[in-house]
């Protein structure tokens, strides 16, 4: 299997995973010509995805689903929710090739199946994802709201994960957003922090993890350099770690 981040963070998401014969982009907040470009610096094209799988409604999700569909011929899945509130924004055009798939629901394709993990997160009807293709097992696991129960024990059985570590702490605290938006961003339904992230990882690299990408890292409560900090002081420096660039595509990563 591999995978990359074309894109990552509020400003817009779009993660690409590939198996020995199927090609699944995850989310669609980056433009169509963004995805095309980005997917052809690593040899891709855009036209062979098989499928695009929505994890849930906030634009920087969902934004060009339909242009993924109509210009490229992606077919999409996403739940039956998602798929209204998406279509009731004005910003996405029609969908075309709509599959819909229930939160928790195992997606089938052949020898590789995408598990999908409902969230606390709020959007109508969140789910983060695990692609299995019967040899390993990776994790697409952003907008998490929190560490919900079965998230710690799902994460050690996987082999690679592209994981939400979204705010530094203190930088939230400290730093300019108005008190309503802190508190959402730290409540139940937002997201989770480097310190959550490393505490899962922790974990996680203590049991078959081979590599970690931190994913859905914000603007202005967190840089690269204080999230993998963060993470070196609790996991150490033996673990590979990247992050997922808000500007590009990050680095092609294998199991
Ligand atoms: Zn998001
Ligand atoms: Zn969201």
């Amino acid at each position: 299997m591999k995978a990359v981040s074309l894109q990552s963070g509020s400003n817009g998401n779009c993660i690409y995973v590939e198996t020995k014969d199927l090609r699944i982009l995850f989310d669609a907040g980056i433009s169509g010509i963004q995805a095309e470009e980005r997917l052809r610096t690593i040899g891709r094209d855009i036209r062979d995805v098989d499928c695009l799988v929505i994890s849930h409604d906030h634009t920087d999700h969902a934004r060009c689903a339909g242009i993924f569909s109509r210009k490229y011929g992606i077919d999409v899945r996403m739940t039956r929710k998602t798929h209204s509130v998406v279509m009731s924004s004005a910003s996405c055009g029609p969908i075309r090739g709509v599959s819909h798939f229930e939160p928790g629901e195992i997606i089938s394709f052949g020898d590789t199946v995408i598990e999908t993990i409902p969230t606390p997160h709020d959007g109508v009807d969140g789910v983060a994802f695990v692609v299995d293709d019967s040899r390993s097992r990776l994790g697409v696991l952003t907008d998490l709201g929190h560490v919900f129960d079965g998230l710690p024990e799902l994460v050690t059985e996987l082999d690679g994960v592209f994981l939400e570590s979204n705010y530094d702490v203190s930088m939230l605290e400290n730093g300019p957003y108005p008190a309503f938006l802190k508190k959402r961003i730290k409540g139940p339904g937002g997201h989770i922090s480097n310190a959550e992230s490393a505490g899962l990882l922790s974990r996680a690299f203590a049991g078959r993890l081979k590599w970690a990408c931190l994913a859905h890292l914000s603007e202005q409560n967190n840089s690269p350099a204080i999230a993998v900090a963060t993470h070196r002081a609790v996991l150490g420096g033996g673990v590979a770690l990247s992050v997922a660039s808000r500007y590009g595509i990050s680095s092609l990563l294998s199991l």
